[in-house]
């Protein structure tokens, strides 16, 4: 296959990414200059080298020195509120939450969605590490919202949760809540605004 075609199916495999627009991708990056192309090479390389999946809420960050902890700076953060847990299904998810100013707790980032037919959901996403987390800290965390958005597969990935999640916290205090009204059907939440944001959050239940 020449460069072209190939870059081009590279492109495709982008999420939300077709055939058309990945070949305009390609014919963007043979008008670009050198530099351009040299960044965004470098860059691209030095992505799996410099950027690691937290241990304990499983979102990618940057190191700030190599020796580093494991977890993110979100998750070592003793200012925030380690009472509360939220479950998102992405890091852009999680990225919006935290543009928005209005949550202070911490997060566990599940990597996807489930299909409504998928065979065998407790191997998908990051199910059993949220269960150990749960399980480990059910005498910390008092509540567990789960922001899922408001799309078939995202609102049947959000029954599983609280399904697998129901039997650990029985005999506990351990609350789990959904984020309320607001956010409209369909809406992702990456693509929601601050205020949309914080009333969803406000009025979970
Ligand atoms: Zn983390």
């Amino acid at each position: 296959m020449d460069p072209i075609n190939r870059l081009a199916a590279l492109f495709a495999e982008f999420p939300g990414i077709g055939g058309r627009q990945s070949k305009r991708f390609v014919f963007h990056l043979i008008k670009r200059d050198k530099a351009y192309i040299n960044e965004l090479v470098k860059l691209i390389q030095s992505l799996q080298s410099s950027v690691f999946e937290c241990t304990r809420c499983h979102r990618y960050f940057m190191k700030k020195y190599p020796d580093a902890p494991e977890e993110c700076f979100i998750c070592i953060d003793t200012s925030r509120d380690h009472h509360t847990l939220m479950v998102v299904e992405k890091d852009s998810d999680l990225e919006a939450v935290e543009r928005s100013g209005t949550y202070k707790g911490l997060y566990f980032v599940l990597g996807g969605t489930l299909t409504i037919l998928e065979k065998d959901p407790s191997r998908k996403l990051r199910f059993n590490a949220l269960l150990d987390l749960v399980s480990q800290e059910k005498d910390t965390i008092e509540e567990v919202i789960i922001a899922c958005a408001v799309t078939p597969e995202s609102e049947h990935t959000s029954e599983y949760v609280e399904s697998m999640l129901l039997p650990l916290i029985h005999e506990t205090n351990t609350k789990i809540t959904h984020l309320g009204r607001g956010l409209s059907t369909g809406t992702e939440l990456e693509y929601s605004d601050a205020d949309t944001l914080r009333y969803a959050l406000e009025g979970r239940k």
